[in-house]
């Protein structure tokens, strides 16, 4: 447990516990907040469902989230994510195994059967050398014991970036952008949890919703690292 050399992955300060690479004071920085179970917006206390939702449904069930996109854990995301510091896989999943555990409580959440990495274009994986929410929900996987099906959403065709996009072009990027591995009638898993970093605009876990709705399953919670 001592690969982080008992020091804090983000200030660099002397760690008391080496235990997920953060020192308490980093940790305590990282807030957890009220927000809307379903959307992932900050509401005023926790609730399942919000006037937002409701105007816009997601395509998704639930959402979990450890925060807001704001240092430190904007600074870890960044660095895991651009930086090839796939390392800072493990803190980033314990946040986010917290925050799962978290939402049992405040939101009622019921653990899915299954858990769904974003794929990312392989192309992409394979100049980064790794993909980010794989390396996530296989650290979760394995505390939760859970299967991790990282090979059965695809990523078909590369995306341009959804920044900038109205809601329309954006749908319209990424028709066609994933296709699955799988069949109905082959897929047992009626709940199942797809994991991301950031979560932005939500139009691609909207798409790989609808993909896996058509394998029957009928709970998709998200799971991510922040809601930018
Ligand atoms: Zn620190
Ligand atoms: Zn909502």
């Amino acid at each position: 447990m001592n690969f982080f050399n008992f020091r804090c992955i983000h200030c660099r300060g002397n760690l008391h516990i080496a235990k997920n690479g953060l020192c308490s004071g980093c940790q305590k920085q990282i807030k957890s907040f009220p927000y809307c179970g379903h959307c992932g917006v900050e509401l005023q206390y926790y609730a399942k469902h919000c006037g937002n939702c409701l105007k816009q449904e997601p395509s998704w069930d639930k959402m979990v989230i450890i925060g807001h996109y704001v240092e430190p854990l904007s600074v870890l995301i960044h660095r895991f994510k651009f930086q090839n510091q796939f390392w800072i896989d493990r803190t980033l999943a314990r946040l986010l195994y917290l925050a799962v555990r978290d939402a049992k409580r405040t939101h009622q959440l019921k653990l899915p059967e299954a858990i769904i990495p974003v794929p990312l274009y392989h192309f992409r994986q394979w100049r980064r050398g790794y993909n980010q929410a794989d390396l996530l929900s296989r650290q979760l996987s394995r505390w939760l014991d859970i299967p991790n099906l990282n090979n059965i959403v695809k990523r078909v065709r590369h995306t341009h970036t959804q920044r900038g996009l109205s809601a329309k072009d954006r749908r319209q990027n990424l028709k066609n952008a994933f296709s699955l591995a799988v069949s109905k009638n082959t897929f047992p898993y009626r709940r199942i949890a797809l994991v991301d970093d950031v979560i932005t605009t939500g139009s691609t876990l909207n798409e790989i919703s609808k993909l896996l709705r058509k394998l029957g399953v009928e709970e998709i919670q998200v799971w991510g690292l922040a809601r930018a």
